[in-house]
């Protein structure tokens, strides 16, 4: 570096920069003095810390009102402070935490702040920001199934800015009971005619616990009732009693074959007419072949080795199965689409062949099962004949399939979330993502385009919301355009 500086020409860049060669010698000599410290190699100190970018945002506008609202004093500035810009993160979040300097300024005489229009900015849009955080949230929660952790790190990826654990639990908590409140809400509401109430338990998979859901939907898909049951007589009775109410007077309840579903209904003061799944009561009829052709007795000469009796026993089986087949083959036709009318008739005529000697051959087993359809018959016909003429007359359903398909939505979030240790929180949890159902409008399907709301036609104005976020208190975050981009 010496030689280097030894060869400049000190009289000619002197001369083509336009100073004395004088000062130009007098600083190079500066130079010389200090080569060596400059060139020492340094171990290298820590590593600064991340700083905000001060450069980016200070806020530059200077106001003019110089005097004080309140006593009318001459304001002053007063320093300046560093804020979050909720504004960038808000609009721009992946870009990281970005601060903005405001400019204080206070009254001389009373020291009132006076508020600055990017302080007002700021402010709203920190409560933009968290409404519209919050918003994300809940459509983690009640809609993706995404878990509380998950969903720190998808806020953190968005906006760079984490959030904690227990807010996102806090406002699934409160979120899931503005829900609760709202289903119960449901039956004061003038709504269209419905008069079915259909009802199941459906179990996810609640840790230790012992508990179900107990879910109640009308006829137009609509869930009215998520309830937590704990004692299945003190519950569901209370369930029922609370879901019907003035604008939801159901004339019938359809459920699968638990027997005591009826006992829970009248306990609860309800006098509807019971029906059961068209499903279910089909495959109670299969079992009772099932059982018949399982209880097959077989007689044989005594003395008959193990092995062939276990195969004549299966080779009778086999054939009488083959047998019964074309019976059980007229029940199936008897349920299916266009034989509503001759349903039962139907059903009669296979008890009448399977009783009579010159169809199939008498066999105590055939015998017990011909009086077990009677039974079912006799038990279930009347209602059977009901369902179904309704079904032709006025569309209404005949399983429980809409209502199933419902737990089928449930049971996924019962994997992913952590609110089942107790269940008042689990309850809520799932008035949350059944209001979310309630108005999802759905993308395909039969009901593409509408949803359960809207097929049940609610009046949202007895309602008193339009959708799942204002209904949890949450709707868009009203920004005044105008304020913030200024
Ligand atoms: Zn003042």
């Amino acid at each position: 570096m010496l030689v280097i500086l030894e060869n400049i020409n000190i009289e000619a860049e002197a001369r083509g920069v336009g100073v004395a060669p004088s000062t130009l010698r007098y600083d190079l000599n500066k130079i010389k003095d200090v080569l060596p410290d400059v060139l020492a190699n340094q171990k290298p100190g820590p590593k600064p810390k991340n700083k905000p970018d001060k450069a980016v945002a200070i806020a530059t506008q200077c106001e003019e009102s110089t005097l004080c609202p309140l006593c009318g004093g001459k304001v002053r500035k007063n320093g300046t402070y560093w804020v979050l810009n909720w504004f960038l993160m808000l609009t721009l979040g992946w870009l990281g935490i970005k601060r903005v300097r405001i400019q204080r300024r206070r009254c001389k005489d009373c020291g009132e702040e006076i508020v600055s229009t990017e302080r007002a900015r700021q402010v709203e849009a920190r409560k933009a920001w968290w409404n519209q955080v919050n918003r994300l949230i809940c459509l983690c929660r009640f809609k993706l199934r995404v878990s509380v952790r998950m969903i720190q790190i998808l806020i953190k990826f968005v906006y760079a800015r984490p959030i904690s654990i227990g807010h996102i639990e806090r406002l699934t908590e409160r979120a899931g009971k503005s829900a609760e409140a709202a289903l119960n809400r449901l039956n004061n509401c003038r709504q269209a005619i419905a008069r079915f109430l259909l009802y199941d338990e459906t179990y996810p998979k609640m840790k230790k616990q012992i508990y179900s859901l107990g879910v109640a939907i009308c006829e137009h898909g609509l869930i009215r009732s998520v309830r937590c049951i704990l004692s299945k007589a003190k519950d569901i009775k209370a369930q029922l009693r609370d879901v019907v109410g003035e604008h939801f007077q159901p004339e019938y309840f359809l459920t699968d074959l638990d027997l005591f579903f009826n006992k829970y209904m009248k306990d609860a003061g309800l006098k509807l007419r019971h029906f059961r799944d068209r499903v279910h009561l089909i495959r109670q009829i299969i079992r009772l072949f099932n059982d018949a052709v399982r209880d097959i007795t077989l007689d044989v000469p005594k003395g008959l080795a193990l092995s062939m009796r276990k195969k004549q026993l299966k080779l009778k089986r086999k054939l009488l199965h083959k047998r019964l087949k074309q019976y059980l083959y007229m029940v199936f036709k008897a349920f299916s689409p266009g034989y509503e009318s001759v349903c039962i008739l139907t059903l009669e005529g296979v008890i009448s062949q399977l009783q009579d000697s010159s169809c199939i051959i008498q066999a105590a087993g055939i015998q017990k099962l011909a009086l077990r359809l009677k039974r079912f018959i006799k038990k279930h016909g009347d209602a059977i004949n009901k369902l179904l003429e309704l079904h032709v007359e006025q569309g209404t359903p005949t399983t429980t399939n809409a209502l199933e398909s419902k737990n089928g939505i449930f049971k996924p979030f019962s994997r992913s979330s952590k609110f089942f240790s107790n269940p008042k929180r689990c309850q809520s949890f799932f008035a949350g993502v059944a209001l979310y159902e309630n108005f999802d409008i759905k993308t395909r399907g039969g009901n593409k385009g509408t949803s359960a709301m809207q097929r049940a036609k609610i009046n949202l104005d007895d309602f008193g919301a339009t959708n799942f976020f204002s209904t949890i208190g949450l709707p868009k975050p009203q920004i005044s355009l105008s304020k913030i981009t200024t």
